[in-house]
C-alpha cells in the first residue's frame, strides 16, 4: 500500500451549502492557525446535498480555490465527494481530491459463508485474548465472534475496495485521500468491531487515510450530543487504541485517523476529544456542514430589513412544511413540536430575537433547540428561493461572513484544539 495521498494531523471538514461563505470559513482556520494549531480545510458536500441545492461538484472546487487564492492561504486544503458510492462517484472524480466511501449499505447484508471462513482462517491474530496498547482489559474474541462479526461488515469492506479501486484508476492512488464511513447505519460500531473492519480494509488494501465509524449516541444535526458522555469517551479512546495497534499490525497508513461526522455543535464532546486525542498522538478529522448555513441565516437576520424578512419567510415556510422537511432526517433530529413559536409570533420578532433563538448558545434564555434543527433542515427551502437569497448574501457578505467566522473558530476549532473556553 504505498504512493496514496496522505491527509495532515488535523482536518475540518466544512460544508458550504451555497458556496458563498468558503472565504469565511477558510478564516477561521487562519485564526487557529494563529494560535498555533495547523487545521487543514476540507470542503465537503455530498450527492444528497448537490441535488437539494441543485449545485454541480465543480461549484465546490472553485469555491475553495477563490478563497485560497484570495486569502494566501499557503497550508494544506481539500475537497471531499462526501458519502459517495460507486453508483455516484464519476461527476465528482474531476474536481475532489478526497473521497468518502459510504459504505452504510452493504453493512446490513450478510457476507456468502464461504468467504466469511477463509477470512476467519486467514485471521486468528483476532481469536483468543488480545492484547492492546492502552487498553487495560485485553479484548476476548472467539473464533465464532471473529465469524459474526466478519459476516457483518465484509461485504462493507469489499464494497469500499470496489470504490476505491475506480477512483484509482481514474485519479491514480497518488492524487486523492480515502475515507471509509459506516455511520449512516442503525447501530454503533464497537472497538473489537472496528478491529476486524481495520482487519478487513487491510486485506482489501484500502490506504484509508480516515474511518467513520458510528459512535454510541445521538447526533443530532445542528445541536449538542446526546448521549453517555464517560460512554463515549471509553470508545472514542478505545477506537484511537484499536487504530494504532491496527497501522502497526495491519501495515496501514501511519496517518489513518477517525472522522467524526455530524461533528459540528457537539460542545459536550469536544473537551473529551481534545483530552484523549493526545494520548495517542492521534490526529483527527472532524465534518461539519448545515451549521455555517444557519450562520447565514443569522447573519441575514441580524442584519435586519430584506435579510431579516427572508428569514421569517423561510421559518413560516418551514412550521407549515414541518412534516415533508423533517422526515427524512428523523434519525438525526430530535424536534418538539410544543417548543416551537406560530409563523406569527416569529412575524413580529427583532433581529436579535431571531438570532438568539437560532444561535447556538445554549445558556442564552432565548436559544431554541427545536427551532435550530427545524431551520437546520430547511435549507431545500432558501435553495428554492434562488437569486433572491444569494443576493441578499451578497449585500450582507461582512456581517454573515462573521457569523460564519466566529461560529467555525470561537465554538468548533478553540474548543477542539485549544480548550480553555
Ligand atoms: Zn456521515
Amino acid at each position: 500500500m504505498n504512493h496514496y495521498k496522505v491527509i495532515e494531523k488535523y482536518s475540518f471538514g466544512m460544508g458550504d451549502r451555497f458556496a458563498h461563505q468558503a472565504k469565511a470559513q477558510l478564516q477561521a482556520c487562519q485564526l487557529i492557525a494563529r494560535d498555533g494549531i495547523d487545521v487543514v480545510p476540507v470542503w465537503n458536500k455530498s450527492q444528497r446535498e448537490h441535488s437539494f441545492v441543485g449545485s454541480e461538484p465543480s461549484s465546490v472546487l472553485e469555491a475553495a480555490r477563490n478563497a485560497v487564492q484570495a486569502l494566501h492561504w499557503t497550508g494544506g486544503w481539500h475537497v471531499d465527494a462526501d458519502h459517495i458510492r460507486l453508483e455516484t462517484v464519476d461527476r465528482f472524480i474531476p474536481h475532489s481530491d478526497f473521497f468518502t466511501l459510504d459504505v452504510a449499505d452493504s453493512i446490513g447484508q450478510a457476507a456468502p459463508p464461504e468467504i466469511v471462513a477463509e477470512f476467519v482462517d486467514r485471521h486468528p491474530e483476532l481469536m483468543g485474548a488480545i492484547t492492546i496498547p492502552g487498553i487495560g482489559t485485553p479484548f476476548q474474541i472467539e473464533r465464532a465472534d471473529v465469524g459474526r462479526m466478519a459476516r457483518k461488515f465484509l461485504l462493507a469492506a469489499q464494497d469500499a475496495g470496489k470504490i476505491y479501486r475506480h477512483i484509482e484508476s481514474q485519479k491514480g492512488a497518488a492524487n486523492f485521500i480515502a475515507e471509509v464511513s459506516m455511520d449512516e447505519t442503525d447501530r454503533p460500531q464497537t472497538p473489537p468491531e472496528l478491529l476486524v473492519i481495520l482487519a478487513a480494509m487491510a486485506d482489501e488494501r484500502i490506504p484509508a487515510q480516515t474511518i467513520a465509524p458510528k459512535f454510541t449516541g445521538r447526533f443530532n444535526k445542528g445541536v449538542d450530543y446526546v448521549g453517555d458522555l464517560a460512554q463515549f469517551e471509553r470508545e472514542f479512546h478505545d477506537d484511537l487504541a484499536v487504530i494504532a495497534f491496527a497501522i502497526e499490525r495491519y501495515g496501514l497508513p501511519q496517518t489513518l485517523k477517525l472522522s467524526v461526522h455530524s461533528g459540528s455543535d457537539k460542545f459536550s464532546l469536544y473537551p473529551i476529544i481534545r483530552r484523549v486525542l493526545p494520548k495517542f498522538d492521534a490526529g483527527l478529522h472532524i465534518k461539519t456542514a448545515g451549521t455555517t448555513w444557519l450562520e447565514e441565516l443569522i447573519g441575514l437576520a441580524e442584519a435586519g430589513g430584506d435579510g431579516l424578512a427572508l428569514a421569517k419567510e423561510i421559518y413560516a415556510y418551514a412550521f407549515e412544511h414541518i412534516d415533508d422537511l423533517a422526515g427524512p432526517y428523523a434519525t438525526v433530529i430530535d424536534i418538539q413540536r410544543t417548543k416551537l413559536p406560530s409563523s406569527s409570533e416569529v412575524a413580529n420578532w427583532s433581529s436579535e430575537q431571531f438570532a438568539s433563538a437560532l444561535r447556538h448558545d445554549p445558556n442564552h434564555p432565548l436559544f431554541n433547540s427545536s427551532l435550530r434543527q427545524l431551520l437546520h433542515v430547511s435549507f431545500k427551502v432558501a435553495a428554492r428561493k434562488g437569486e433572491h437569497y444569494l443576493d441578499l448574501l451578497k449585500a450582507n457578505e461582512e456581517i454573515v461572513a462573521r457569523n460564519v467566522t466566529t461560529n467555525l473558530y470561537q465554538r468548533h476549532l478553540r474548543p477542539l484544539f485549544v480548550g480553555g473556553e
